[in-house]
């Protein structure tokens, strides 16, 4: 008989169940399972920092809608992954985190790199779970796998100490599981249905929102057509950018502030109301607006403002139903409305007050000068990957997007440091598109080392980073005998040297004359690339008429 060790059966029912891509940093213990991961033919790549592996999982898990692989050491390598299931518990995104641990038979005995794994991973997952006999691993990753992807998506975490790993058993003691289907699409009740285009039917001023929610479960030919079917004004959350193409015409993404003041219904749909849209509250929010919320959580109805009207389950069925229901009305949102003048004024007066920062040909640079041949030297089908407060806050509203899941960023959690994780994801799992990380130069720092990554990998990321020296902004000239303001970064930093340390192409701009030359040579160079754009130390984003996180 065949025997087979722990690591090798990790490795195969993980590949059962459609996990085909591994980010780890190999060590004690876990090195086996990396091995056995190649051998069986998932993609593996090689990390400097288990965040940034575990964030690379995540984003693979949003974009093909199978969770990617995080493999960490024990202890140390667990503690970093943390941050990755945090993120994605936040983001709702499924991602599997499998921790080596040290032996069994030395539990409580302070052995190496010792630690509760399964309890400090357990408040960021929807399951872990240690691993205590061979035998047994396809049934844990069968459960894991299940749990990432059905209902709410999320993180999961499965302990496998030293001993499971190294272990062996004839392979026919093996547990035998089933492979996990897609996820079963739930629809909401009929009555809801009609409930809810009843209510955008009686509406002055509605407004759909359309979040990631919707990316996720695929749903945007649906959208698409409930959107334009009914000809109701929508915005998008910023990774629900491109479920509708944000160059649409009935996108009010332009007036954002002002539709989320004024409308007296929305439809949530796929997006929550938290800190990102101002947990639905006034000033930001008309007081009473009345809410219809599509949701696969039923927890989720009525967080932070009541639920008018409930719509429980998958967002691409439930959509279908909508869109069937109103083949029974007349009804569309006229075209004349006092509402869409509004916005239309709102969205020209905003395009009118920042066109000239577009048009700003000093230098150093400011923001949207910079975006600006960014946005040029895209195509259509560019993965953008966004973070750095202002870098990410203006970028989403300067970068357009034609299509959904082309866009991530510091998301739900806000989490800096996510882009060079994100896009070497990218770069894995769309090797036909091509995938630019703007960034800012405090974020790029948090995950620097990974362009060694990229380099090694030969993925052909193009990195931009709109290097203002600061968190935030920066400073003209460093103090000479005092303490450093604690936002402070080096003043032009050379981040594109990075870059062609490890075999990639660098290009530093000064003279925002020069960007667009520099983003046409990044983008023809096979490999990777990083452009580095000096911008004006107090460059920032047009005036708010709301500060930033107010409620
Ligand atoms: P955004 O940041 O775009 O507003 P959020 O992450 O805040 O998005 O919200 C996304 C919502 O989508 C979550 O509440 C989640 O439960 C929901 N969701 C996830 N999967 C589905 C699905 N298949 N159908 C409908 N809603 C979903
Ligand atoms: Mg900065």
């Amino acid at each position: 008989m065949a025997k087979v060790t722990g690591a090798l059966l990790m490795a195969r029912s993980l590949k059962q169940q459609g996990v085909e891509y591994m980010f780890g940093v190999v060590g004690f213990p876990v090195q086996p399972i990396a091995a056995a991961a190649i051998e069986v033919g998932i993609t593996y790549i090689g990390m400097r920092n288990e965040q940034s592996a575990s964030y690379a999982a995540q984003a693979v898990g949003y974009m093909t809608g199978r969770p990617g692989a995080c493999l960490v050491v024990s202890g140390p390598g667990v503690v970093h992954g943390l941050a990755g299931l945090a993120n994605a518990k936040e983001n709702c995104w499924p991602m599997i985190l499998i921790g080596g641990a040290s032996p069994t038979y030395q539990n409580g005995m302070g052995a190496f790199q010792e630690e509760r794994q399964v309890q400090i991973a357990s408040p960021f997952c929807k399951y872990a779970h240690a691993v205590e006999h061979v035998y047994r691993i396809p049934f844990y990753v069968e459960q894991a796998v299940r749990h990432s992807i059905y209902g709410r998506p999320g993180a999961v975490y499965l302990d496998m100490p030293d001993d499971i790993i190294q272990g062996e058993i004839e392979e026919s003691e093996a547990v035998v599981v089933a492979n996990i289907p897609e996820p079963p699409r739930s629809q909401a009740p009929q009555e809801n249905i009609e409930a809810a285009l009843d209510a955008l039917e009686g509406a002055e001023n509605p407004l759909v929102i359309v979040g990631k929610g919707m990316a996720w479960s695929r749903a945007e030919d649906e959208v698409r057509a409930f959107v334009e079917r009914t000809q109701l004004p929508f915005l998008a959350s910023p990774m629900g950018k491109g479920v509708i193409d944000d160059n649409h015409p009935l996108s009010v993404g332009a007036a954002r502030s002002h539709a989320l003041k004024e409308a007296d219904v929305i439809f949530l749909m796929g997006a929550r109301l938290n800190w990102i849209m101002h947990f639905g509250s006034k000033p930001r929010f008309k007081e009473g607006v009345k809410i219809i919320q599509l949701d696969i959580s039923h927890e989720a109805i009525g967080n932070n403002q009541p639920t008018a009207v409930p719509l429980v389950g998958d967002g691409k069925a439930i959509t279908g139903q909508l869109n069937q229901a109103l083949e029974n009305r007349q009804w569309f949102y006229p075209g004349d409305t006092a509402w869409r003048s509004a916005l239309k004024e709102k969205a020209d007066a905003n395009a009118a007050q920042i066109q000239p920062m577009i048009d700003d040909n000093s230098s150093p640079t400011n923001y949207y000068r910079a975006l600006k041949d960014i946005r040029e030297a895209m195509t259509e089908d560019t993965i953008i990957i966004g973070e750095g407060a202002n870098t990410m806050d203006i970028g989403r509203t300067q970068l357009p997007n034609a299509s959904p899941r082309l866009r991530l960023d510091a998301g739900s959690y806000g989490t800096m440091g996510i882009g060079m994780g994100f896009a070497i994801a990218a770069a894995v799992v769309h090797r036909d598109k091509p995938v630019v990380s703007v960034s800012g130069d405090s974020a790029l720092g948090f995950s620097g080392m990974e362009i060694e990554t990229a380099c090694r990998h030969k993925l052909p990321i193009k990195i931009v980073v709109l290097n203002n020296g600061g968190i935030g902004r920066g400073i003209d000239e460093f103090p000479k005998d005092e303490q450093l303001p604690a936002h402070v970064l080096t003043i032009a930093a050379r981040y594109d040297l990075m870059m062609e340390a490890f075999g990639g192409k660098g290009f530093y701009v000064e003279d925002p004359a020069d960007l667009k030359q520099a983003l046409a040579d990044a983008k023809a160079f096979d490999g990777p690339a990083l452009v580095n754009v000096r911008l004006h130390a107090a460059a920032g984003r047009k005036p708010q008429q709301f500060g930033w996180l107010t409620t």
